[in-house]
């Protein structure tokens, strides 16, 4: 079973991420001061911290810088909206990831697996999904078995959406996980991409594998009834 810290000192948030996380498998641990969440997470032990900013005792930044000192386990920071300044501090200090509050359980659980995934990913450096394979290290594409040429934000979008298969992503973490989280522009800019990579995806296999999911974002998923396709 996989071992979360879980700092944060709003007891509703707390309870809510505890509840869910435990519900998905994971073995929570709590800590509701900076301080004190230091001294869990470096006693080890821990798959991953979850690791909200604003605490009492010390803050979140400061548990993270020293965290890092002797430690590299995955940290996803909860930010505050707009708190831009903190998640670049945060990002900048060694943190793995943000989300911001409010955000869905959803949202959180792909975040953490994403995280978990990464920490992996120097033994397994391999996603797959259906007739799609990616080879992280080397940055290659297969699909069905024929390489597929993508470019760096191609390669990127299809990543955040292999690591997460079934999960409905947001055009906005899509735009984070891509282009970054201090990157204007439109989210559109997303449809785009993701057309091109539907394009390139296409020529080497019939499967439709990147869904839309109307006002909300992107899926990979096989369509029902592919399967009968392949002969
Ligand atoms: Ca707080």
């Amino acid at each position: 079973m996989q071992k979360i810290l879980l700092v944060e000192d709003e007891p509703n948030i707390a309870r809510f991420v505890e509840l869910e996380l435990s519900h998905e498998g994971y073995e929570v641990v709590k800590s509701a001061d900076g301080r004190a969440g230091l001294e869990l997470a470096e006693k080890g032990g821990f798959d991953l911290v979850l690791l909200d900013i604003m605490l009492p005792g010390i803050s979140g930044l400061e548990v993270l810088r020293r965290l890092r000192r002797q430690s590299e386990v995955p940290v996803i920071m909860l930010t505050a909206r707009d708190a831009v300044t903190d998640k670049v501090t945060g990002l900048d200090m060694g943190a793995d990831d943000y989300i911001t509050k409010p955000f869905s359980i959803e949202e959180l659980l792909a975040r953490i697996r994403t995280a978990l995934r990464k920490k992996g990913a120097k033994a397994l450096p391999r996603l797959s999904f259906g007739p799609l394979v990616m080879d992280i290290a080397r940055h290659t594409v297969e699909a069905d078995g024929e390489p597929v040429e993508l470019t760096g934000r191609e390669f990127s979008l299809l990543q955040a959406l292999m690591e997460n298969p079934g999960i409905v992503l947001s055009r906005e973490t899509l735009m984070d996980r891509v282009w970054g989280y201090n990157f204007v522009g439109e989210t559109n800019l997303v449809d785009v991409y993701i057309r091109y990579l539907r394009a390139k995806i296409a020529v080497k296999t019939p499967r439709r594998l990147i869904q839309t999911i109307r006002g909300v974002g992107y899926v990979l998923r096989e369509e029902p009834g592919d399967a009968s396709c392949d002969g």
